[in-house]
């Protein structure tokens, strides 16, 4: 399993699985590049884990290629490939303390003096002194540490997590996110992590891929993802989006002008997916704005009038839900912190927003 050799890139390239007539992975191209944090975020049932078995060799593609630099590793046994892969349940041998466990690798592969290198990976996830623990001694993130140790001894060139920190309570996934995230810096080694939370994509990832009924949706840094988002399933599955039906006319100068029930906005052409025909209008809540009338909305702004239908105070903000005259129905975030004013349910209000902040989505003829 060591393997001294550069990596190179892990790179898909028409991967498809299908079981019988079901496709659950569709013909997948993508780059991961070496030493980044790739995240593949998607539904129950969308093909991550599929996906993540046949770079383990797991699973035999139906057709497609897995490379590893220069390499064509689709046809190598599990065991022959430089990856690792750590599942949501840790698999750790409970006769087995600490140590030992962490040191399977090296022992199957006849390497005797393990003392060291066991030392220095129980560091490095920060358990010094668990070494002659039993896994029964731990907590469920001790214990998920262990199985990283255990799977990073081998010098992988790739490390797979499917769903890894899946198991554990919202608090210590927070933290573990942060370790993952500091551990995969420190070893540099290439990370593909299978998780259906966007915000753990998020908080981890270099790039996320967003897969939906076993296809790329949309691959990019986080940011990226969030602040342009390419179609309306992704605008939808990472945060939430406002997105009005409306309808384009093609480009006016730097504008696309739309008409969303008789209203007129505009979009900058740098923020259009597309600029013609059925179209979505996106603004996220957070960048919608209330004021209480129209002479309050700042220059530039574009703006709709409604009403307040609902205010959930949780803390740093406020959420309010917003219907307009058309009857949609508007979330828009206010950070409560503490200057501007609250808005009670049942109060009329202007929500607005700047144009450079909205975006422009292709939808279906017919679509809402
Ligand atoms: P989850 O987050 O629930 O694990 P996933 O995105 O990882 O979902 P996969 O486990 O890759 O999804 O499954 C993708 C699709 O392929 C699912 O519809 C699943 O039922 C189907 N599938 C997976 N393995 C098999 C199999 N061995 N035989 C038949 N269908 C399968």
């Amino acid at each position: 399993m060591a393997n001294e050799a550069p990596a190179g890139d892990l790179r898909l390239v028409d991967l498809t699985k299908r079981f019988g007539i079901f496709t659950a992975v569709d013909d997948l191209t993508l780059t991961v590049p070496q030493g980044s944090f790739f995240a593949l975020l998607g539904a129950s049932g969308c093909g991550k884990t599929t996906t993540l078995r046949m770079i383990a060799g797991l699973e035999e593609p139906t057709s497609g290629q897995v490379l590893l630099g220069d390499r064509d590793i689709s046809r190598l046994r599990p065991y022959k490939r430089p990856v690792n892969t750590v599942f949501q349940s840790y698999a750790l041998f409970p006769h087995l303390d600490i140590a030992e466990n962490v040191a399977f690798g090296l022992r199957r592969r006849g390497i005797r003096k393990v003392d060291g290198q066991v030392r220095q990976m129980l560091s490095l996830v920060q358990l010094d002194g668990f070494g002659r623990r039993r896994p029964a001694q731990l907590s469920g993130g001790q214990q998920q540490r262990v199985a990283l140790a255990r799977a990073l001894i081998n010098h992988p060139q790739v490390l797979l997590l499917d769903e890894p920190l899946g198991a554990l309570d919202l608090k210590l996934r927070r933290q573990m996110q942060i370790e993952l995230k500091r551990i995969q810096t420190e070893v540099g080694i290439t990370f593909v992590h299978v998780t259906h939370d966007q915000e753990e994509a998020m908080t981890m990832a270099d790039t996320v891929a967003v897969m939906n009924a076993g296809r790329i949706e949309q691959l990019g840094a986080p940011a990226e993802l969030y602040e342009y988002p390419a179609t309306a399933f992704v605008a939808n599955f990472l945060g939430q989006s406002n997105l009005l039906a409306a309808e384009a006319a093609g480009p006016a100068g730097p504008e696309v002008p739309v008409t969303a029930h008789g209203a007129r906005f505009s979009v900058p052409v740098d923020r259009a997916r597309v600029d013609r025909g059925p179209v979505y209008l996106g603004v996220r809540p957070e960048k919608l704005h209330l004021a209480e009338a129209a002479d309050e909305v700042p220059a530039g702004h574009q703006h709709v009038p409604g009403v307040i239908t609902d205010a959930s105070y949780v803390g740093v903000s406020t959420q309010y839900l917003v219907r307009t005259g058309w009857g949609s129905e508007l979330s828009a975030f206010a950070a409560n912190s503490g200057v501007g004013r609250q808005h009670p349910v049942g109060t009329s209000v202007v929500a607005h927003w700047d144009p450079r902040h909205a975006f422009l989505l292709p939808r279906e003829p017919g679509q809402d």
